[in-house]
């Protein structure tokens, strides 16, 4: 039983953390684990990767968070895993939470009520360190960082590691940094290669073995609804989030 709930984090857009929510939620869910996604960006990235039709969403993640509705009303069952979906009515929701109480414990509250029916509940988050995620942090066990392995690889990580120091300090003493995951890596390039070795040599053990190479196929997987293990079983992308999976278990599987 791991019952890990892992934040997907970067405030800088295009970095990896949908992609990475996506397949390493399908890679988790194919070695058996029970997995759980939730989107709580109001792009709803990760929502229609999954090939779920945003406009026919019943219940979403707004309605858990603003309104406190219960977490297992908004669940819906994708191809191989669990997920609570995102809508573009989310986009209001740091506004309208800024005056009720408890406003950070939103997330949390709602999923202690289902944790113990996951081995890992994934939370794709926006690209901002506001009250969202905010509440991913509280309600989190780890922070996975994807960060995109370019020359500007390391700025914004002093920012988001502060944040991450705060919630620590504020709200849950217990948050840890699962890891960063060097994403769209081009091996061709030496610049990618440096930049490799310089977050490595700053980071150390807190960088993923696995590199998540430039692939075509997972930026094409998403238009047709599908994780790229089932998209695309054979191509490069399948593998390392395969791989990256097996990372994760054997980081938290016996916990
Ligand atoms: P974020 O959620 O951090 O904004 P995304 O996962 O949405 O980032 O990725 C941004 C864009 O890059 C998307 O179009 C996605 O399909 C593409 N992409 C992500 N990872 C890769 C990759 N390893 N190879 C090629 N394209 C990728
Ligand atoms: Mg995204």
């Amino acid at each position: 039983m791991t019952n890990q709930i892992i934040a997907l984090a970067n405030q800088k857009g295009g970095v990896g953390k949908t992609t990475t929510s996506i397949n390493l939620g399908a890679a988790l869910a194919q070695a058996g684990k029970r997995v759980l996604l939730v989107d709580i960006d109001a792009q709803g990235n990760a929502t229609s990767g999954l090939g779920v039709d945003k406009s026919e969403v019943e219940h979403d993640i707004y309605d858990v968070i603003v309104d406190q509705l219960p977490i297992q009303e908004a669940i819906i069952a994708t191809d191989n895993y669990d997920l609570v979906p995102s809508t573009i009515q989310l986009s209001g929701a740091e506004i309208e939470l800024a005056n009720q109480d408890a406003r950070e414990d939103r997330l949390k509250q709602a999923l202690n009520t289902v944790r113990d029916n996951y081995d890992f509940i994934l939370i794709d988050n926006p690209p901002a360190l506001g009250l969202l995620t905010v509440n991913a942090f509280t309600a989190a066990d780890a922070v996975l960082i994807p960060v995109q392995t370019e020359f500007y690889a390391l700025e914004g990580l002093g920012q988001l590691l502060n944040t991450i120091e705060l919630v620590r300090q504020q709200f849950n003493p217990e948050l840890d940094v699962a890891g960063i995951l060097l994403t769209m890596y081009d091996g061709r390039t030496n610049l990618a290669k440096q930049v490799a070795q310089e977050v490595r040599s700053y980071f150390s053990d807190k960088v993923y073995d696995t590199m998540i190479p430039r692939n075509v196929r997972l930026s094409e997987a998403p238009s047709y609804g599908q994780a790229i293990i089932d998209f695309d079983p054979r191509s490069v992308g399948a593998k390392v989030y395969t791989q990256l999976a097996q990372e994760v278990i054997a980081q938290y599987g016996d916990k």
